[in-house]
């Protein structure tokens, strides 16, 4: 398969004060759209040819597996990030304090991880099988895919992702990312979302699944397969609708 590049969910100059239309010509313009175009050269007559990219990345090494790896980051990167950042939802709130203690803590834990990462790389906040967060921090093209781990957010410390703006200054572009972050993606990720059946009064609870059906607790409801039914009254997906929080 040709692999293409993601769409930005916003203008290229609409991050700016804090990330500039140059920066996002550059980052998102030239050198992710170099790792989209090398993966495509590198996979070629190889069996990493009619694979999906997580499929890559789990299990290619070497190029292949920098170039897939960066296009999947890079990608997940740009989509967190919103010129309209909100407040944290309240489940975000609740899930960060429970793990880090508060939310301040959160992001003093994950600013110093981000500040002190050695050369380039990414910082993210995970959640395991177990539904515990933590901050992971990768060097390179490392990626929490590989581990079969659930990302929720990342930043981009390599050079390239703020030398246009702030030069050497990592401190000010890890600084000003908190300020582009789109909250309710986050927050949706961290605690996806339930849903109702509109014909019955089944609820899904992601963090619960519904074993008797055959999803596993951790399973976000867009991630179950199209053919299941609910487990009261047997409608298909299509009759769910989320319960806004
Ligand atoms: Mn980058």
């Amino acid at each position: 398969m040709i692999h293409k590049m993601p769409e930005l969910p916003y203008a290229m100059e609409a991050l700016a004060p804090g990330m500039s239309q140059e920066t996002l010509e550059y980052h998102y313009g030239k050198h992710l759209k170099t790792y989209v175009d090398n993966l495509n050269k590198l996979i070629q007559g190889t069996p990493y040819e009619t694979m999906e990219l997580e499929e890559i990345i789990r299990k290619a090494d070497g190029g292949i597996f920098n170039n897939a790896a960066q296009t999947w980051n890079h990608a997940f990167f740009f989509n967190n990030l919103t010129p309209e950042s909100k407040p944290m939802k309240q489940k975000l709130v609740n899930a960060l304090t429970q793990h880090f203690g508060s939310v301040e803590t959160f992001k003093e834990q994950f600013t110093q991880t981000a500040a002190s990462l050695f050369g380039a790389g990414w910082v993210w906040l995970v959640k395991d099988k177990q539904n515990k967060l933590s901050i992971l921090s990768e060097s390179n093209a490392g990626t929490p895919v590989k581990k079969g781990l659930k990302p929720i957010l990342v930043i981009d410390v390599w050079e390239h992702a703020y030398y246009i703006d702030y030069r050497n200054r990592r401190a000010d572009y890890i600084h000003a990312f908190w300020n582009l972050i789109d909250w309710d993606k986050v927050a949706d990720l961290c605690v996806p979302k339930k849903y109702s059946c509109t014909a019955c009064d089944y609820i899904y609870d992601p963090e619960k699944g519904a074993p008797e059906t055959g999803i596993a607790p951790g399973t976000a409801f867009e991630d179950i397969p199209d053919d299941w039914t609910c487990p009261l009254c047997g409608l298909y997906k299509n009759a769910f609708v989320a319960i806004e929080d």
